[in-house]
């Protein structure tokens, strides 16, 4: 599915370099490299405060944390999404709320969201999946009507741009309250071991974010607040800061290939390519195709039998898992998603995919039914 070694081979240098200069130093903690990668990136997101902590599931709950959300307060996400987004919300005692998604663009139904408000709802979770960004236009709307806050979930979509009807022009993460991420390595930009950031341009929020991640204190040994002990560490952020630059090229890369897997399946009748939104540019975390009158699983298998890896992301929705189960949704329709989880396939995406790579797996698909 990814190829992180080629990727390395590419930029070994650097990162060797860059690696061994963290060991010499013996500032493992915090050290220069942090504050280094986290100015590095506020710089590419346009953004005033970058947070950085230890992976993408922490980003998410100190962003709650520090919104100050209690116990009873309804977060709504959508259905359609990995696990992460889900369980923060519970592990905080708030109350989940899952929404359906657009069956076209993955992302949450802003029909959907509005319909789930009650006057326990306090924040929203928009997941920009597989690469490209939800309706934030629209969230937005929502959320400024009601008064919510957004926490946009950017772990698959860092580096899409958002164009609003204004014309106005914003970085996946940086519309909203806060967005967070993760830099798992198979993620569009990865280190080699865990990291995640929070992203914001409120000052104050930035201040409580950085203070909650520092076991909730403002000076050391002095704590105002309930925090988690969530750092990237110095050699992760040695390498997020050699990869940085070079993360424009990989998403170029990964329109490539997508554009090559479009046309060659864009003609048949068992397939449909990744819809496009017009407002959101799309980084290709994952290349999803759906499936339509075959059995995905079969084709899956075939697949793997002959050479192509191939997963589903993700095979059960979230109100059906064993830990979310809530009565609340008995009466929900949940049509789209639930067709998706049949019939969602995802290809080979990463950043070192050739032409023969490609040619080989757009043959071997074809060759399925024929
Ligand atoms: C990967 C991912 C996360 C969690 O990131 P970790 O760094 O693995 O904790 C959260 N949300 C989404 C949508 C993800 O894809």
């Amino acid at each position: 599915m990814v190829d992180l070694l080629g990727q390395y081979e590419k930029i070994k240098t650097g990162i060797d370099e860059a690696i061994l200069s963290v060991v010499q130093s013996s500032q493992y903690i915090n050290g220069p490299e942090v504050k280094g990668f986290q100015k590095d990136l506020e710089d590419y997101l346009d953004v005033k405060h970058v947070i950085p902590c230890a992976n993408g599931t922490d980003a998410l709950q100190i962003a709650m944390m520090a919104l100050g959300l209690k116990p009873g307060d309804e977060v709504i996400t959508a259905n359609f999404t990995y696990v992460a987004t889900v369980e923060v919300i519970g592990l905080l005692n708030l109350t989940p709320v899952l929404v359906e998604v657009n069956p076209d663009t993955f992302n949450i139904d802003t029909v959907s969201l509005e319909n789930a408000i009650t006057s326990n709802t306090k924040a929203i979770v928009p997941v920009h999946l597989y690469g490209q960004c939800a309706n934030m236009e629209e969230v937005m709307r929502i959320a400024k009507q009601y008064n919510l806050f957004v926490i946009e979930d950017t772990a698959q979509a860092i580096g899409a741009d958002y164009t609003f009807s204004n014309g106005e022009s914003k970085k996946a993460g940086t519309i909203g309250n806060i967005g967070t991420t993760s830099f798992f390595p198979s993620k569009n930009l990865g280190c080699y071991g865990d990291g995640g950031a929070m992203f914001t341009n409120d000052d104050e929020l930035a201040k409580k974010l950085k203070m909650i991640a520092n076991h909730g204190q403002s000076r050391q040994y002095y704590h105002d607040e309930i925090g988690v002990n969530s750092r990237l560490d110095s050699i992760q952020a040695a390498v997020l800061r050699k990869k940085l630059p070079h993360l424009n090229t990989y998403i170029e890369s990964r329109n490539k290939a997508a554009t090559y897997y479009d046309n060659a399946f864009s003609e048949l009748d068992w397939l449909t390519i990744p819809a496009r939104d017009n407002k959101s540019t799309h980084v290709f975390h994952q290349y999803t195709l759906k499936t339509k009158g075959i059995n995905r699983d079969e084709l899956r298998s075939y697949l793997s039998e002959n050479g192509v890896p191939a997963m589903v992301y993700y095979p059960l929705p979230l109100h059906k898992q064993k830990a979310y189960k809530d009565s609340r949704y008995d009466s929900v329709d949940f049509s789209n998603t639930e067709a998706l989880n049949e019939s969602v396939i995802s290809l080979p995406m990463h950043t070192e995919l050739s032409d023969e790579h490609l040619e080989f797996i757009t043959k071997t698909v074809k060759e399925f039914k024929k």
